[in-house]
């Protein structure tokens, strides 16, 4: 499949577009995912994801995807599965110091994000792989998060507007006085 990794990496700008709106109904279907339970869709969903990504970017199922700050070539096939590369052993014409055939994945990284919308995320450093994750899926776990925080930031907007509602029933006056009738609108007794 290292053809097929070329591939994605030579089209990461389409890539980056079809994960966007892939996150985002991912992210949606997060009340389905609550009430279906997220320990039972885990296995079917991690088991497509291993199919697909591993079918596109050689993924090992690390469960913290990163492909979008990696210029979509993914960080796990370095054979020192360096989160934060390239090491500095990297062969002329940018091949792998430990698998000469093979480029470095790092040299395709920067290619990759070089053609991206957001591929400067590639400067900034990774956090080191949690290995306690592997084998999951790191989609369902993304979108989750993303879902979290969505709700934690509509329930803050909710209870501040709430507060600001309290304190403006606080200084509001008992009755809103009442505008001058206009002399048309008088009733007057002695018309019919
Ligand atoms: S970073 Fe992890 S989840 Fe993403 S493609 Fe590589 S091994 Fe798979």
């Amino acid at each position: 499949m290292y053809r097929i990794r070329l591939f994605a990496v030579r089209h990461a700008r389409g890539f980056e577009w079809i994960y966007t709106r892939f996150e985002a109904v991912m992210v949606a279907l997060d009340p389905v995912f609550s009430r279906l339970g997220y320990n039972r869709v885990e296995r079917p969903v991690a088991v497509v994801e291993r199919a697909l990504k591993g079918l596109l970017f050689d993924c090992r199922m690390c469960g913290q995807c990163v492909l979008s700050s990696t210029g979509m070539s993914c960080p796990m096939n370095c054979p020192k599965q360096l989160r934060n590369g390239p090491c500095g052993g990297v062969r002329d014409g940018g091949f792998c110091e430990v698998r000469p055939a093979m480029r470095c994945v790092w040299v395709e990284g920067w290619d990759g994000a070089s053609r991206m919308r957001g591929g400067d995320r590639i400067r900034e450093v990774l956090p080191p792989v949690d290995r306690s994750l592997e084998g999951s899926s790191a989609w369902l776990r993304a979108s989750r998060e993303k879902a979290t925080a969505l709700r934690a930031a509509r329930d803050a907007a909710r209870t501040s507007m709430a507060e600001a509602f309290a304190e403006a029933r606080d200084i509001e006056p008992a009755s809103a006085p009442l505008a001058e009738e206009p002399s048309s609108a008088v009733n007057r007794g002695d018309q019919p």
